[in-house]
């Protein structure tokens, strides 16, 4: 299927490797010119080369690369100092720390609604009005399968991106966005095969006594695909939502974790 979005410019934030990688990937694939954002350098860099030597790239997709931390006004500042009319824009800047309620004070609460609800909102802010005076637009803004079932130790993650779930609610289904077919939505990964993914399965090796292997195979057999996803899943579908085919999705949470959550809604 042709997405229909060749040509387009995309600002993709925490995308030297993971999930936002996964979505440059599968963005520029499609003949989109894509920024990418992260805050380590060398990591993007490689990123950026990786992507630019893929074949399946059709020629004349620029790749563009900015190291900056999406969560301060400076670092999107320079994000929009490289392009600035972004047709789509997928938001992530990381996870914030599991732990325990107890332990945070509000300085971490500060620091996880400001990564994980307010940098999504700013870019919203800052992106959706020029996107409907052309007629397009695409957010995508990773959240977590936590919004829908959250998980204990993950309660800065929980908090914080319940507050942007809420915001976009009511933001995407605004007339004067849909109707000038931009779209807002969230994905929410479930277990993907990442670098975060592994830190986790890691922690949960020291605490359990149990190899990391043994950890990743039980972790596994809670999910009904019995596997974690891929990068390239996530960002295919991450793709299908910034597509032409797409315009009358907006404001959905949508779930893409191999069957694991339990409900019917
Ligand atoms: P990852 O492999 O650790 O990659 C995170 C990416 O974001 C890296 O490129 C990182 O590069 C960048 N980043 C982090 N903080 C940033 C900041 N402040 N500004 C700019 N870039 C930043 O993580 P992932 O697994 O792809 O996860 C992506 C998101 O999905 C996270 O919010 C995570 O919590 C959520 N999630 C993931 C899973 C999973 O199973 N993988 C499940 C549920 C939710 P630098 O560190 O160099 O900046």
């Amino acid at each position: 299927m042709d997405l229909g979005i060749a040509g387009k410019w995309a600002l993709v934030c925490g995308a030297s490797k993971g999930l936002g990688f996964g979505c440059a990937q599968a963005l520029a694939r499609e003949g989109v010119h894509v920024v990418l954002v992260a805050r380590g350098a060398p990591a993007l860099q490689e990123a950026a080369q990786r992507l630019t030597a893929d074949p399946a790239l059709p020629k004349g997709v620029q790749v563009l690369h900015v190291a900056a931390d999406i969560t301060t006004p400076e670092g999107r500042a320079a994000a929009f100092a490289v392009h600035q009319d972004y047709d789509i824009v997928v938001t992530n800047a990381g996870g914030p720390p599991p732990g325990d309620f107890r332990d945070w004070d509000r300085e971490a609460w500060i620091k996880a609604v400001d990564a994980n609800m307010l940098t999504p909102i700013e870019l919203i802010k800052a992106t959706v009005d020029g996107m409907a005076a052309r007629g397009y637009g695409r957010i995508v803004n990773i959240t977590s399968s936590a919004v829908k079932a959250p998980i204990d130790i993950l309660g800065l993650s929980n908090g914080a991106r319940s507050g942007l779930t809420g915001f976009v609610a009511g933001v995407s289904r605004t007339s004067k966005l849909a109707s000038a077919n931009v779209t807002i939505n969230n994905l929410l990964p479930g277990a993907f095969d990442t670098d975060r993914l592994k830190a986790t399965m890691e922690g949960g090796a020291k605490k359990s006594g149990k190899s990391i292997d043994e950890v990743r195979q039980l972790r596994m057999k809670t999910i009904p695909s019995l596997r974690f996803g891929t990068p390239e899943e996530f960002g295919a579908t991450c793709a299908f939502l910034c597509s032409r085919h797409a315009g009358y999705i907006t404001g959905q949470n949508v779930l893409i974790d191999g069957g694991a959550y339990p409900g019917t809604y």
